[in-house]
């Protein structure tokens, strides 16, 4: 007979967790990091290429000045040092996805041509118990991509698409502050919305303009030295980069409770299998040979360029919350929920410019619009109607000339046909009722059909009052004003 064996979360209680997060980001420049060549995602393969980004003898790279902007936008918005001389480095390696066979980057082996264009800072993050932790960056550098590889099994073959050669890419490097695949999946949230409120990455996971390569390793205790760790390579999922770390947790604690050495290797995760493998020992620096790019010379970043990129840069999602607080009166909880995207902000604001009633927006905005989106797996320009319609409801709502409840319906219709709410409301014939007489036409109805329970009520049996607001509600099919209800039915059942 055999011994079933448990899975237990032994393992993550008894060791440390140390992770740290190295982010490419792709900038959404119109072109190429060193030449004129159109960035575009999806189009005929080899079509987007010349002899710069192929990397031709003879030819020369020259900097994207939009490419160098983003990067110091980011390194603005994180708080970081803005190196006035950035260097280029070339970093060499053979790879079928790379005609020039090196790399040019700003990552260098020797600390006297390492100088990428932003060094420190930090990003906060929001943890479950409610605590707020900061992630120190290492640093932000700027790199080239490489082309694309495709398996395409129809072929036989491995096919090579250069167009992403030379794509302008930010990296993005923490210092090794993670504590848990948790920490670094919220981390990897905040990244990717400060990216979007910068606009200067579509940020588009499916696209892999966002990938990430994560360090983990284990020791005894927080205040133990840094175990060794291993390297995830090239993750575009941060569900996956959780569970990946988790499994890789798993592995590493199990080793070390045998007593084994856990080796510096590079690894990727198996989506299918669930499980992390080995790709390769971990290169070292000097297997790269860096060297100070010959062919471009010290970037110059000036105090006035700095200075002006600074007064450019959109509000980030911290402040915005903010203001929703104080300029919109809208509890924290709101402010974080309208604000987690920027589209859906906006959206928001736009409705508030039609409205006074900024809780309404809120609500709607939270609620209905939000679920719409989910239930459709729809981004929020896809919606048929416009914020402006959305106000003109909330105001509907306010001025009385529809009901709350009125007002799903109302909304449903924006959603399936996006016209504005006062031609669903005459369309359907859905505005309230506030004739006096149009109501009583209802009640009287009701008392015609409830004869028996009227004389009941007319004796004594006052508690029957809320079945005949009841049922005078549902025969208005519930366009009538409670309160205009009430009253005129107390008169008319007093007789
Ligand atoms: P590499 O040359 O492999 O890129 P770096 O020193 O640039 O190494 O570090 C890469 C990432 O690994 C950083 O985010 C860093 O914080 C993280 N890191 C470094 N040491 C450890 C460790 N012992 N455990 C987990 N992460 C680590
Ligand atoms: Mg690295
Ligand atoms: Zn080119």
């Amino acid at each position: 007979m055999g011994v079933r064996v448990e899975k237990t979360n032994f393992h993550f209680m008894s060791y440390s967790i140390v992770i740290g997060l190295e982010v490419h980001a792709q900038l959404s420049t119109n072109t190429k990091m060193f030449c004129g060549c159109r960035v575009e995602f999806g189009a005929e393969p080899n079509t987007l290429i010349c002899p710069v980004c192929l990397g031709m003898p003879g030819t020369l790279p020259a900097p994207n000045a939009t490419a160098v902007e983003s990067a110091v936008k980011m390194g603005l918005a994180c708080g970081s040092r803005i190196e006035p001389r950035p260097m280029w480095t070339r970093k060499n390696y053979f790879y079928p996805d790379l005609p020039k066979g090196y790399q040019i980057t700003q990552q260098g082996g020797s600390p006297i041509y390492d100088k990428p264009i932003c060094t420190g800072g930090h990003l906060e993050i929001d943890l479950e118990d409610g605590t707020r932790k900061r992630i120190r960056l290492n640093r932000i550098h700027m790199e080239e991509d490489a082309g694309k590889l495709i398996h395409d099994l129809t072929v036989n073959d491995s096919l090579f698409d250069a167009n992403r050669c030379g794509t302008p890419l930010i990296e993005i490097v923490t210092e090794a502050d993670l504590r848990s695949p948790r920490e670094a999946y919220l981390y990897l949230e905040k990244l990717k919305q400060i990216l979007e409120y910068l606009e200067i990455c579509d940020a588009n996971m499916e696209r892999g303009n966002l990938r990430c390569d994560a360090n983990i390793s284990l020791r005894k205790d927080e205040n133990a030295p840094f175990g060794e760790r291993i390297e995830l390579k090239n993750m575009n999922s941060f569900h996956n980069i959780e569970k990946a770390l988790e499994s890789e947790i798993e592995l590493q604690a199990g080793m070390l409770d045998r007593g084994e050495v856990v080796k510096r290797v590079t690894k990727r995760w198996d989506v299918q299998k669930g499980v992390t493998v080995s790709v390769r020992s971990k290169e070292d620096a000097q297997d790269y040979r860096y060297f100070p790019e010959p062919d471009l010379v010290r970037l110059s970043v000036t105090e006035a360029d700095v200075e002006s990129i600074r007064k450019v840069l959109p509000e980030l999602p911290e402040a915005r919350r903010r203001r929703y607080v104080e300029v919109y009166s809208v509890p924290p909880y709101d402010a974080d929920v309208l604000t987690r995207e920027k589209a859906v902000s906006e959206f928001f604001e736009s409705v508030c410019a039609v409205t006074s009633d900024k809780k309404a927006a809120s609500n709607w905005v939270m609620g209905e619009v939000l679920r719409v989106l989910k239930d459709g797996n729809l981004s929020i320009t896809d919606l048929k109607f416009t914020p402006q319609h959305l106000g003109e409801m909330i105001n509907l709502i306010q001025t009385g000339a529809i009901s709350g409840k009125i007002a799903k319906t109302v909304f449903e219709h924006m959603v399936a046909e996006g016209k504005p709410p006062e031609q669903i409301v005459r369309e359907q014939n859905l505005s309230v009722i506030s004739d006096s007489s149009a109501i009583e036409g209802f009640i009287r109805q009701v008392m015609e059909q409830d004869a028996e329970k009227v004389g009941e009520y007319r004796s004594g049996k006052v508690k029957l009052f809320g079945y005949f607001v009841g049922q005078v509600m549902k025969a208005c099919q519930g366009k009538a004003s409670p309160d205009q209800v009430n009253a005129l039915l107390q008169k008319m059942l007093a007789g």
